[in-house]
């Protein structure tokens, strides 16, 4: 038998590395299968308007649909994907789907104006990705205005030059660019002077502090937000806000002006086809904000 001590089989041994490997290469199962299996799927959360309620986009978030184990979120996925290398195939796969339901959900609606934001991994940039996309909404018969590149800061760290060429040969295509998760990078204003930025999403830590219990964070956050939201409006930037749960901070963010909001307190991130019977039936379902 083995040793239980002495380096390596001290590591071995180890419970909780040994349970990190197996969940590891369970994740790494699933993403192949779900790949080959055709299991991805791209969810749809709407955006709307803040001071209104009305939906003007939608932003796609993968989800694996997993015959056994239900409704997968990404977040553990992409990080294994970006491991492994992955990513790249199943960035293809969510951006295929993501344009189908787009084109589904635009033709059930008759809404042929909402646009779409797609997240991309760094490691999913490759020199290839515009035209791809171009071939794409061509096929779909999508507008590229209505196509939202949405990058973390982290995909902007190292002013890679491969990446600018991307996004310049994006901005040529007429797709515009959201920087997500605004505020929790390392240079966050400095992004919006050097990059071609139409969009900011501010990162919902901001938006759950608005209302936070400590009054003195509570102030701090609304000042944040109320300032990158005017800075964001001078830079000639659209501002989203992500995370909204509540009539509160929808009201404090309608206040400060901040365009477009998404979160549970509006809608859940859904299956396209209960988007497409919800706009079938709009009676039976409004948002919780109605029109004024
Ligand atoms: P993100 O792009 O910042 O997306 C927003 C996340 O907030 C989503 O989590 C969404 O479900 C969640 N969310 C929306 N409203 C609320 C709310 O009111 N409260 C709370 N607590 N959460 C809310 P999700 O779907 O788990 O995605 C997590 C992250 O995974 C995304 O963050 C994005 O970075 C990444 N991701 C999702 N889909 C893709 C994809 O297709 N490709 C890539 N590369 N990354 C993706
Ligand atoms: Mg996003
Ligand atoms: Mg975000
Ligand atoms: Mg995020």
């Amino acid at each position: 038998s083995k040793k239980r001590d002495g380096k390596n089989g001290a590591q071995f041994y180890d419970p909780q590395l040994q349970d990190h490997t197996r969940q590891r290469a369970e994740i790494e199962h699933d993403i192949e299968e779900g790949l080959a299996q055709g299991w991805f799927d791209a969810f749809f959360q709407p955006i709307v308007q803040v001071e209104t309620g009305r939906v003007v986009g939608y932003e796609a978030l993968m989800r694996l649909v997993h015959p056994e184990h239900g409704i997968m979120p990404p977040a553990p996925l992409i990080a294994v994907a970006e491991e492994t290398g992955a990513i790249t195939r199943l960035g293809g796969q969510i951006l295929e789907k993501a344009l189908a339901n787009l084109a589904r959900l635009s033709d059930a609606s008759g809404n042929h104006d909402a646009y779409l934001a797609v997240n991309f991994s760094p490691l999913q940039f490759d020199p290839s990705l515009p035209v791809r996309l171009a071939a794409l909404t061509t096929e779909y018969g999508i507008a590229p205005k209505r196509i939202v590149i949405e990058i973390t800061e982290a995909t902007l760290l190292h002013d890679n030059p491969q990446i600018r060429t991307i996004l310049d040969e994006f901005n040529r295509y007429g797709y515009r660019l959201a920087l997500d998760d605004f505020g929790t990078g390392y240079s966050s204003l400095s992004y919006l002077n050097r990059f071609p930025v139409d969009i900011v999403k501010i990162d919902q830590s901001f938006i759950r502090a608005l209302a936070d219990e400590n009054p003195e964070l509570r102030h701090k956050s609304r000042m944040l937000v109320e300032g990158i939201t005017a800075i964001s409006h001078k830079m000639e930037c659209t501002v989203v806000a992500e995370g909204i749960e509540t009539e509160e901070q929808r009201r404090i963010l309608a206040d400060f002006g901040v365009d477009y909001g998404q979160g549970y307190f509006f809608a859940r991130p859904q299956a396209v086809a209960t988007l497409i019977d919800e706009s079938r039936m709009p009676q039976t379902r409004s948002l919780k904000v109605s029109a004024r």
